[in-house]
């Protein structure tokens, strides 16, 4: 064997360098949960990250290295200074179960080749599927992300509402779905990647809180069918990733169930409020949806990607793929809950269980209510520091832990608010001290908080509104000159 194989392969390697990154990392994340790195989007631009990077793989690195120059080159999601994506603080115990799944590479597409994965993803979904309500006979899967999963859930709403062959004779006709203007972008994908195009898509609009107008719903779908679409579902968002906000589940569940519609709950963000009892009402009507995302990746400390697709009958969650690789499942048709490759896009599939399943198992599902409970508080508690100002104004009162606010400019100072809020992202940005993002709303522009680290705290939302007011105050000083 060449000896370069030998030592890439050495245990006394591996258990060196391992240890030695392993401090690193917990070093980095004692610094960044305390708040002591200055920045928390040490901001490269992509040209010059490119140029280092690519210097690096040309030169080569040290592994310790490497761990050092990785962290300090990235956005760092530990750091309560971090509010922007949606995304969340890894729990510690999540990251060492991705070492040993990352060891041992197993997947989870087929049970002979993941054992542990695969039973515990059962686990798993039989755990979100009791918090949130849905009948003994749910079942489902986790896949890469939230934006496959609703994908997977429109094809498998294809498969049990439409009449028509669409998975063996292609697709024809109209069919379409009713979604509120405040859903991703990833249901309008998913629709046109199933060939619908753009009248795929019936957007119902949203009320001042930015939840679906259910009220509407009949009206939109008789003008769809004198228009000769076909309305197979219903999507609420639970809740939207601009403002958070959750649409009346209830009603919709009810309008889908009076009409045989499908009805999906793209609950990427907002399905983790289940694990606490005081937000769980938000999800209120979700036990009559035939399917729901939930990606653990948001709310529930897993490291990305985490995602998972339930079925309240899990006899839907296999008909999506009608033709299956016989190879792969010996064994004909049975509905085995085991060989989930029969069911999901991936063939190959990380054993992504792993993850959420060591922090319900080490931890129990306390520690998920814990972290839903926290960032819910300081989310509401933010809304009252920006309301204490004077020149702020919120889009809407927080539902989960996203805000949408704005500076309203200076007394007597004709703004452009916009072009303010704009400026004042861009200059955060810059700056890199906190990160936040910013999002469109009816035309209007505002900043966009996720409070996604329970270490946040007070003081950093007390120091992002001072530097925002800053730059605010810089702008309007420059406008009077
Ligand atoms: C984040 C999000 C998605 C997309 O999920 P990914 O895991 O990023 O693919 C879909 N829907 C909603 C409501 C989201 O917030």
């Amino acid at each position: 064997m060449d000896p370069l194989l030998k030592d890439a392969y050495s245990a006394t390697r591996f258990r060196e360098s391992a240890h030695r990154v392993v401090d690193i990392l917990a070093d980095h994340l004692e610094a960044s949960l305390a708040g002591k790195k200055p920045q928390a989007l040490p901001w490269i631009e992509p040209e010059a990250s490119l140029a280092y990077w690519q210097s690096v793989g040309e030169e080569g690195i040290e592994l310790e290295d490497f761990c050092r120059e990785v962290i300090d080159r990235s956005v760092q999601i530990s750091d309560p200074k971090f509010m922007g994506h949606q995304i969340c603080t890894p729990a510690p115990t999540a990251v060492i179960a991705g070492l040993i799944t990352d060891c041992l590479n197993n997947g989870s597409g087929v049970y002979e080749m993941g054992m542990a994965g695969t039973a515990m993803e059962r686990f798993v979904i039989q755990t979100v599927a009791r918090q949130l309500g849905l009948s003994e006979q749910a079942s489902g899967f986790m896949t890469s992300g939230g934006t496959l999963a609703n994908l997977t859930a429109m094809l498998a709403a294809r498969a049990v509402k439409s009449s028509r062959e669409d998975w063996s004779q292609g697709t024809r006709g109209q069919l379409a779905i009713m979604v509120s203007d405040q859903s991703h972008y990833c249901i309008d994908r998913a629709v046109r990647i199933m060939g619908w195009g753009e009248t795929g898509i019936i957007q119902v609009p949203s009320d001042d809180r930015f939840r679906m107008c259910t009220a509407a719903l009949p009206e939109l779908r008789e003008q769809a069918t004198r228009a000769g679409r076909q309305v197979i579902a219903v999507v609420g968002s639970a809740g939207s990733t601009s403002t958070g906000s959750f649409d009346d589940l209830r009603e919709i569940g009810k309008f889908c169930r009076e009409e045989g519609l499908w009805f999906h709950v793209d609950g990427a963000h907002g399905a983790a409020v289940a694990f606490s009892d005081r937000t769980r009402p938000l999800l209120s009507g979700i036990e009559h949806a035939d399917s729901v995302v939930i990606d653990f990746h948001k709310m529930l400390m897993t490291p990305v990607l985490s995602s998972g697709l339930l079925f309240r009958n899990g006899e839907d969650s296999f008909r999506t793929f009608a033709v299956e690789a016989e190879y792969l499942f010996a064994g004909g048709a049975e509905r085995d809950w085991f060989n989930l490759a029969r069911r999901t896009f991936e063939c190959t599939k990380t054993m992504m269980a792993a993850k959420v399943f060591s922090i319900l198992a080490v931890h129990g599902t306390q520690l998920l209510r814990a972290n839903v409970d926290r960032l819910h508080e300081l989310c509401r508690r933010f809304a009252v520091l920006i309301r204490q100002r004077k020149h702020f104004e919120i889009a809407t009162e927080p539902e989960t832990n996203i805000l949408c606010f704005r500076h309203t400019g200076q007394a007597g100072v004709p703004t452009d608010l916009n072009a303010l809020n704009n400026h004042i992202r861009q200059r955060l940005t810059q700056a890199g001290r906190h990160y936040l993002v910013k999002t469109t709303l009816r035309g209007k522009i505002w900043l966009r908080t996720t409070i996604s680290n329970p270490f946040t705290s007070e003081t950093e939302m007390v120091d992002l509104l001072d530097a925002i007011e800053l730059v605010a105050a810089e702008s309007g000083a420059a406008m009077m000159s």
